[in-house]
Order: C-alpha cells, then sequence, then structure tokens
C-alpha cells in the first residue's frame, strides 16, 4: 500500500493553505456581538479604570481624623451623581459604593462604624486614616495601556474589560463562511420517515454546529445525491458561497464516490488525499486559486472532503477543518496542548495512528467506550478530547503521558 499522509504532515498542508489565503478580512463588530469573534486589533484604555477614585462602601467621606468625633453631614455623592462639593474640616458627606471620592475627603468610613443623629450631624466611631476604603484611579486598567491584543477569541471576560477601557465596538476577524453538503442517496432529513436502506443525516447538523463553534458563519447546508452532476452542481454552488466547503461521505474508492472527480472538475487542486489515521483515512483536502483580482470575495477556497461516518467526520473535522477556520480568523494557537495520563493501556494500529475518544477527569484520560468504531457515534457522547495513539504493535501502557486534543 502506498504511503499514507502523516495526521501531522496533513495538518501542515491545511495550515499552509490557510496561512496562504491571506490575513484575516476584518469587520467592526458591536460588543454585543462579539462574543466567539476573533479580535483583529490592539485594545489600549481610553482612560483611566476606574476614571475617578471612589468609595469602596456605603458610608461617609472624611478626612482623616481619630475615633469619636462628631461631623456635620452636608451632601450626598451618589453612584452616577457626585456631591455638588467638597468635605470641609468637621464635615462629612454621604456616599455609596461607587460614587465619586468628593473633593477634599480623604477617606471614607463605613456606615456600620457611624451613628447619625437627628441634628444632622454624625458620630464616628473608627479611625479615618488616609485612602481608607477609597479606590484610586487607574488601579484596574492605566490610561493607554494595552488590555487586549489580536488573535485572542473574545469571551464574555474578554469584552468585559474591553467596555470597561471605554470600547463599543471592535475590529474582529470576519467570520468564515461555511458550506457544508453531506453527501448520499441514504440520508434522509432529521426527523423525516426513513425509507428501506435509508438513515437520517447527522453529518449535517454535527458539522455545521462544530464548524459554528469553530467561529465559522455556516451560510450554506445541503443533503446530495450520489450523481456526478448532483455533486459537481452542489459544489459549484457552495464554492460560490462559501470561503470553506465541508463535504462528508462521497470521498473514498466506492463506485458511487463522486466526490472526487467533481471536486477535480470544479477547479479544485488536491493538496492530499488519504491520512494514516483511524478514523478518517480517506480524509480529501484541497484549494481553489484565487481569482488574482484582490476581491475578498474571490480569495482561494479551502475544500475538505470529510469520511462519512459520523464519527470520522467529527475527528477529522476536529484535526484539520478546525485548525483551518482558526487560522482563517487569525485566532493565536494555544502554546501547546494540554498533556493528560492514560487511565489504562490503549492498544496501537499497527498501521495508522488511532483517534481516541477520552473523558478526562483529573488529568486522567479514560476512553469514552469499549466500542470506538467509526459509526459509533455516542462513543462521542460525553468526550472531552481525542488522543492520538501512534501506529504501533503494542500498546501505550496505562501512565503514559500524551497530549489530548480538546473537543
Ligand atoms: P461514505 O463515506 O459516503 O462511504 O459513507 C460511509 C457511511 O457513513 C455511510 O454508509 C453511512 O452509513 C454513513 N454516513 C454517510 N453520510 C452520513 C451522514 N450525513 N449522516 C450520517 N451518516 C452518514
Ligand atoms: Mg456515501
Amino acid at each position: 500500500m502506498r504511503e499514507l499522509l502523516s495526521v501531522d504532515e496533513a495538518r501542515d498542508r491545511v495550515l499552509a493553505a490557510a496561512a496562504a489565503a491571506g490575513p484575516p478580512r476584518v469587520e467592526d463588530v458591536p460588543v454585543a456581538d462579539a462574543a466567539g469573534r476573533v479580535l483583529a486589533e490592539t485594545v489600549v484604555a481610553a482612560h483611566d479604570v476606574p476614571r475617578f477614585a471612589v468609595s469602596a462602601m456605603d458610608g461617609l467621606a472624611v478626612r482623616v481624623g481619630p475615633a469619636g468625633r462628631t461631623l456635620t453631614v452636608v451632601g450626598e455623592s451618589r453612584a452616577g451623581a457626585p456631591a455638588g462639593r467638597a468635605v470641609g474640616p468637621g464635615e462629612a458627606i454621604l456616599v455609596s459604593t461607587g460614587a465619586a471620592l468628593p473633593a477634599g475627603a480623604d477617606g471614607v468610613v463605613m456606615v456600620e462604624d457611624t451613628e447619625r443623629r437627628d441634628d444632622g450631624t454624625v458620630v464616628v466611631h473608627r479611625e479615618t486614616t488616609a485612602g481608607r476604603h477609597v479606590r484610586g484611579p487607574g488601579e484596574d486598567l492605566r490610561a493607554g495601556q494595552t488590555v487586549l491584543t489580536p488573535g485572542v477569541r473574545l469571551g464574555p471576560v474578554e469584552l468585559g474589560v474591553a467596555v470597561g477601557a471605554g470600547r463599543g465596538t471592535l475590529r474582529c476577524a470576519r467570520a468564515p463562511r461555511v458550506a457544508v453538503l453531506a453527501t448520499g442517496d441514504e440520508l434522509t432529513a432529521p426527523g423525516a420517515p426513513l425509507g428501506p436502506g435509508a438513515l437520517h443525516d447527522s453529518n449535517g447538523v454535527l458539522l455545521a454546529g462544530l464548524a459554528r463553534r469553530a467561529g465559522g458563519d455556516v451560510v450554506l447546508t445541503a443533503r446530495v445525491a450520489d450523481t456526478p452532476e448532483a455533486t459537481r452542481a452542489a459544489i459549484a454552488q457552495a464554492l460560490h458561497h462559501a470561503d470553506v466547503l465541508l463535504l462528508s461521505g462521497g470521498v473514498s474508492v466506492g463506485a458511487h464516490d463522486h466526490v472526487k472527480d467533481a471536486l477535480r472538475a470544479c477547479g479544485v487542486r488536491k493538496a492530499f488525499w488519504r491520512v494514516a489515521l483511524k478514523p478518517g483515512k480517506p480524509t480529501w483536502f484541497g484549494t481553489t486559486e484565487p481569482d488574482g483580482t484582490g476581491d475578498d470575495d474571490e480569495r482561494g477556497r479551502l475544500v475538505f472532503g470529510l469520511p462519512g461516518n459520523p464519527v470520522s467526520s467529527a475527528v477529522t473535522f476536529l484535526l484539520f477543518a478546525r485548525p483551518a477556520l482558526a487560522a482563517l480568523q487569525g485566532e493565536t494557537p494555544a502554546a501547546a496542548p494540554p498533556r493528560v495520563r492514560l487511565a489504562e493501556p490503549i492498544p496501537r494500529e499497527p498501521h495508522r495512528a488511532h483517534a481516541v475518544r477520552v473523558r478526562v477527569r483529573d488529568g486522567l484520560a479514560t476512553p469514552t467506550g469499549p466500542s470506538q468504531g467509526s459509526h459509533v457515534l455516542s462513543s462521542l457522547l460525553g468526550a472531552d478530547g481525542l488522543v492520538i495513539v501512534a501506529a504501533g504493535d503494542d500498546e501505550v501502557a496505562a501512565g503514559t503521558e500524551i497530549a489530548v486534543e480538546p473537543i
């Protein structure tokens, strides 16, 4: 048998093709819509955060002084409504948490340490020192400080920090447009009655969901009959609308597998076909040439022919298509994949790397079930990651440290 491409070599070719597609296209996105997007600019704080000294407590803003003194309450500073005047000697101003510290005040005394009188005075039972219960300007962020850098995937915390730093929109990588084509005469819409020999199209929703989770914008999903004409027509349409094509099925050597020929006919150039991987051996990957106009819509496309068995589709998406989508968005890759230890020995496959679905608890990886067949999609239920067990004749011992590809 001809040498199969290694998983690493296949992934390198995919990443090289993604890099050749050029830097990510960008757009300005309102922060409320930016969760899950990849940042394409440097965010600096527009001002100090907090912007001004604020009270950390509900209480009274006062000058420094000993316990036991009686002060006159001369005003109030509420969050969003600063006091109109300063605190002078012998005076106090009511403050709420988050309210601006009035001019002249050195510190805040907690309301619990005071006793208000009906005559408008207050007795302070504690000594007040300078800065007591005061949050200084810039304690969180300094004006001009770099807060976020390009390539970070924006989660709720990143977005919250960006808003605090003064931002209402963020320049983000545009989501790559993804088309999902599930090939197979046997495929039936989810929930529809099944004819003889038919099965429900799981891969359509599976791959679309994985693509969305990887930051893709799924613009097209379709089921495609096993004829050369239908396959070519669907691919031509998808190439028109999407940056990344995910095909499932029809990519092996069967008489009714038309994907490879149809891709060639549609001008998609093969970068590889067949990887030394179980499941996922028939994986096909190729690209189209950009049309040379430099027009954003005419960049080269990345095309993945993923095997039809649902586990194979999911595994090859995770190993090859997900990194490509991340690269198209300019996402900074993790420094190194997390490492775990095998909770039990795993036999090696003689000729191919084996992508084993594992659950990870306390740094120990356990295969999700006895059946790791490529058709057993339920073996992915509850899986936290994939470990790639290199080919060989022996087994990998329990306790061996191994990289895990998070799902
Ligand atoms: P193929 O790669 O086209 O030879 O498909 C291999 C097997 O995967 C088929 O016989 C089906 O059992 C299964 N399969 C293919 N496509 C899908 C799909 N979209 N959803 C669920 N199962 C599929
Ligand atoms: Mg098929």
